[in-house]
């Protein structure tokens, strides 16, 4: 069997001497051909460097360097469209996943005949409270606006066949959200419960931005309840509506005095109405928004250079 790994990097300069050690360690252990792409995902300090010193000693080591940072989904997309194992890995290059589940996920594979095993943490060391509480959040949100269900505290790390990565390089999104993408497929599909250790060194290059954005497309792609949330929020301001004026008719016609001194009323409907359309403006703006990025059909990502390949 030949395996792929795919590893994205951005600015991961102090993990990536380890990331490659600690990877080839456990390859090497299963005695399976493979091959370790790493993706440079445009950054500015030492990895490309260290990436190509790897490559000339390590025929094993191939690069992708993209010509700037695209992101995360860009750069494990860009390694599954160029991987050419029977099977692939997708693993962070900071050694968050702890690269000997790989073996563990493996045995899984071959014993269930499965064609995705997907890492779930069990234990996530070295996070925020705050990323920790907002993950959660998510991923129960988002189960509960798709019509697609995926399973819960799992990221990108996983293994999967062939199979599965033909059905994905054949998806032409722009902007995907590649867990999804993967669990949205079917076929076999099983968990593998994993510790998720702290990052070796650096910092997260995953800020609240971009995690947000990352959270956004996930809910636009995969749900269009907010499209009918927004129209429910209206048919309830309509219904709302309807008894104040009722309220407001009878008030006038037995004069019951609010028919007048209506100032703080009329401000708070301002406000409310205000609101109301320019959240459903936002909501409409936002598949807008997603409609225009596939329309383009710009490439997801520009290779600079490949080495090794
Ligand atoms: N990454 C990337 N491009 C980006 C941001 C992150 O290739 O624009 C890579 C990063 O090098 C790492 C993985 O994606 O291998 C996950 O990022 P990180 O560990 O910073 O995210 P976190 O684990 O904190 O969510
Ligand atoms: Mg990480």
């Amino acid at each position: 069997m030949f395996i792929s790994i795919i590893i994205p990097c951005y600015n991961e300069e102090l993990v990536i001497t380890e990331t490659y050690k600690r990877l080839t360690t456990v390859m090497l252990s299963l005695c399976h051909k493979y091959e370790l792409i790493f993706i440079n995902d445009g950054s500015r300090d030492q990895t490309q460097a260290i990436l190509q010193t790897l490559a000339e000693k390590d025929i094993c080591v191939k690069i992708l360097d993209f010509s700037r940072n695209f992101g995360h989904q860009c750069a494990v997309t860009a390694g599954l469209n160029h991987c050419t194992g029977d099977v692939a890995v997708i693993i962070d290059s900071d050694l968050q996943d702890p690269p000997e589940v790989i073996a563990e996920m493996l045995e899984i594979m071959k014993k269930e005949q499965a064609n995705v095993v997907y890492g779930v943490r069990k234990n996530r060391k070295g996070e925020s409270w705050f990323k920790l509480f907002t993950a959660k959040l998510f991923y129960r949100l988002l189960n509960s606006l798709s019509d697609v269900k995926f399973p819960l505290d799992t990221g990108d790390f996983r293994l999967i066949d062939r199979k599965v990565i033909d059905q994905f390089n054949q998806l032409d999104e722009t902007n995907k959200y590649i867990r999804g993408l993967i669990s949205w497929m079917g076929f076999k599909q099983l968990p593998c419960y994993y510790e998720r250790d702290a990052r070796f060194a650096g910092e997260t290059k995953y800020p609240l931005k971009k995690m947000l954005k990352f959270a956004l497309i996930g809910l636009f792609y995969f749900s269009k309840k907010p499209l009918n949330m927004a129209t429910s929020l209206g048919f309830t301001c309509i219904a709302l509506g309807v008894l104040y004026l009722l309220w407001i008719l009878i008030s006038m016609i037995f004069s019951l005095g609010s028919a007048v001194s209506g100032w703080t009323s009329t401000i708070m409907l301002i406000v409310f109405f205000g609101g109301v359309q320019l959240l459903t403006i936002g909501v409409l703006g936002k598949y807008i928004g997603n409609l225009f990025d596939e329309v383009k059909g710009r490439p997801e990502y520009i290779i600079n250079k490949k080495v090794n390949f």
